[in-house]
C-alpha cells in the first residue's frame, strides 16, 4: 500500500511539474483524484462481492460436509444391519427339496449345513459376507468329464 500511494505521489508530482498553468494543473489534480476514488470504490464493491461470494461457498462448504456425514452415519448403521457381528440369520434354501430355513450365523462360518427337512448336507461357500450354497457335485461332474 506505501508503494501504491508513492506512486501516486509521484504522478501528482509529475503533472505539476509538467503543468506550467496553475489552473489547468489544479483542475487535472482534482481529475486524478476523483478517478482515484472511484478505482478504490470499485476495488471495495469487488472485494466486498469476493467476500460474499466467498462466505457462501464457505456455507455451503458446511452444509455439503453436514450432509456426507448423515450419509455416512446412515451407511455405517445399513453396515451394521448387515454385517452386525454378534450373529444375524441368513436365509437359506435347501438346494435338495427347496425347503426354506433360517440358520443362524455367528463370529464362525460354517462350511456346511444340514437342512431340517431332508437332512442333506448342504455345502456353504462364505465369499465377501454373502453366501453361496450348492449342491455336491459328484454325480454331475462325472457325466460331464465323459463328454469331452
Ligand atoms: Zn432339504
Amino acid at each position: 500500500m506505501a508503494e501504491l500511494s508513492s506512486k501516486y505521489t509521484k504522478i501528482l508530482s509529475d503533472i505539476e511539474a509538467h503543468i506550467s498553468n496553475s489552473e489547468e494543473r489544479e483542475y487535472v489534480s482534482k481529475k486524478i483524484a476523483e478517478l482515484s476514488s472511484i478505482y478504490l470504490e470499485l476495488l471495495d464493491r469487488s472485494t466486498k462481492i469476493n467476500c460474499i461470494k466467498i462466505n457462501k461457498i464457505e456455507q455451503d462448504q458446511e452444509k455439503l460436509v453436514e450432509k456426507v456425514t448423515k450419509i455416512q452415519e446412515t451407511v455405517n448403521l445399513i453396515q451394521n444391519d448387515i454385517y452386525e457381528y454378534d450373529g444375524y440369520d441368513f436365509e437359506i434354501v435347501c438346494p435338495y427339496c427347496n425347503h426354506e430355513f433360517v440358520m443362524e450365523v455367528n463370529d464362525e462360518k460354517k462350511n456346511e449345513i444340514k437342512c431340517p427337512e431332508c437332512h442333506n448336507m448342504i455345502e456353504l461357500e462364505w465369499e465377501d459376507n454373502e453366501n453361496v450354497f450348492r449342491k455336491e457335485q459328484e454325480d454331475q461332474n462325472s457325466d460331464e468329464d465323459d463328454d469331452f
